[in-house]
């Protein structure tokens, strides 16, 4: 007998009719005599709507209430999978987070799950019943509501699946799985089988909307095996597991391909070059939550001043601008902004081992006169920061020359 966690996003629970097909996928999963532990997310929209009315009510909506109205569109979902399933004649009930309790630590807005009880759910389980969990949310040590941060029922699946020693975690969602790229971007986008964690890790921060990063770093650290799969349509869906490739010769060398959007570049050149300069410039941009993603600098031929590169979100241009004229800390000669940039970004283990991937990649975008203006390396992938109307044809040769398509 299997334990499954099965968690269901907002676009699986989002209407009356979803809630009705998910409650026939968890009857399949019962009948197949798996012990099975459903966690919701909200239905489809929702948890916007809340946020915004908490907007309305005040600018400064109190944060410890943020979490208690945020979190109640996954009570409303659960209560109606719930009562779903008692309608086909299983067992089950609802779960709220402080019910079992599920305890977390950190600020309101953005805890993370630290112990789950297990007792009470387990003897549940263990009588036959199917549990119907709220996502997202949790309890802190002063017995107040907390959330997890946006799209974090996936993370409270995982830590589930922890904690209960289950077998499987399956998130159920509205796309087939994890895709070598964005299939709206590129039509030969294939589905992935299996993926390694550091790559799903990657793929995520990189721009594949698939899974939140943290949740996939919970993942790792637990080492649970997640399958990512459509609540729409039957299909096996994308394992993202522990490391399996070897390491030493695959022809797969890269597993997938993302990018982002609205990046835009800053350069700030003759800064004098000298021990603190960079902390300088880059402390009063953390202050302001500013997001500084690739960072170059270069020195300049005469090795007393650099030109120092950047790039943040686009909408931050502005604001950004604002704080370097203000710093009062640095000098420099000049300053120039870039916007309607992208980062497109190979990412594989078998980089690793494998030499000339970056000649490849930059050969690859030669030959169709793509410029490179920024280039940021790890262990496992590879980013270069483009013009963002070259998106789709950079995504195109690359999927091509690494051999995806
Ligand atoms: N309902 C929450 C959100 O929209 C959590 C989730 O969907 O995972 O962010
Ligand atoms: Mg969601």
């Amino acid at each position: 007998m299997k334990t499954v966690v099965l968690k269901f996003g907002g676009t699986s629970v989002g209407s009356i009719d979803r809630i009705k097909k998910v409650s026939n996928i968890i009857l399949g999963y019962k009948k197949k005599k798996n012990k099975v532990i459903v966690v919701s997310s909200a239905m489809s929209g929702v948890t916007n709507d809340l946020i915004k009315k908490s907007k309305l009510i005040s600018n400064q909506f109190n944060e410890a209430e943020y979490d208690v109205l945020v979190s109640t569109g996954e009570q409303a979902a659960c209560a109606l999978i719930a009562g779903r399933l008692s309608h086909l004649g299983l067992n089950s009930r609802s779960w709220m987070s402080w019910q079992i309790p599920i305890i977390t630590d950190g600020p309101y807005k953005s805890s993370r799950i630290d112990k789950i009880a297990t007792k009470e759910l387990l003897k549940y389980i263990n009588s036959g019943g199917i549990p119907i969990i709220t996502g997202f949310q949790g309890i802190n040590i002063h017995s107040r509501l907390t959330t997890i941060g946006r799209s974090g029922s996936d993370a409270s699946a995982i830590m589930l699946a922890k904690f209960l020693k289950a077998d499987e975690c399956i998130i159920y969602t509205d796309v087939e799985g994890v895709f070598t790229t964005d299939p709206r971007l590129h039509k030969k986008a294939k589905k992935i089988e299996r993926i390694e964690y550091d790559e799903m890790l990657e793929m995520s921060s990189l721009g594949s909307k698939v899974m939140q990063p943290t949740s996939v770093q919970d993942a790792k650290l637990n080492i649970i095996d997640i399958r990512v799969k459509s609540s729409f349509i039957n299909k096996p869906g994308t394992l993202i597991t522990k490391s399996f490739k070897k390491k030493d010769f695959s022809d797969q060398i890269i597993t997938g391909i993302s990018s982002t959007k609205n990046d835009a570049k800053i350069t700030i050149a003759g800064v004098k070059d000298k021990p603190g300069v960079a902390a300088h410039i880059f402390e009063p941009l953390s202050k302001n939550l500013i997001n500084v993603d690739m960072v170059v600098q270069n020195i300049s031929l005469n090795g007393k001043e650099t030109d120092l590169t950047f790039t943040i979100k686009s909408e931050d241009i502005k604001k950004t601008e604002k704080i370097i004229r203000e710093n009062k800390n640095i000098t420099y000669k000049k300053i120039s902004f870039d916007k309607d940039l992208a980062k497109v970004s190979i990412i594989g283990v078998g980089m690793i081992t494998t030499p000339g991937i970056t000649y490849r990649m930059f050969k690859a975008l030669a030959s169709e006169k793509i410029n490179i203006m920024v280039i940021s390396t790890s262990e496992i992938k590879i980013s270069v920061l483009i013009s963002s109307k070259l998106v789709k044809k950079a995504i195109t040769v690359l999927h091509k020359e690494f051999k995806l398509d």
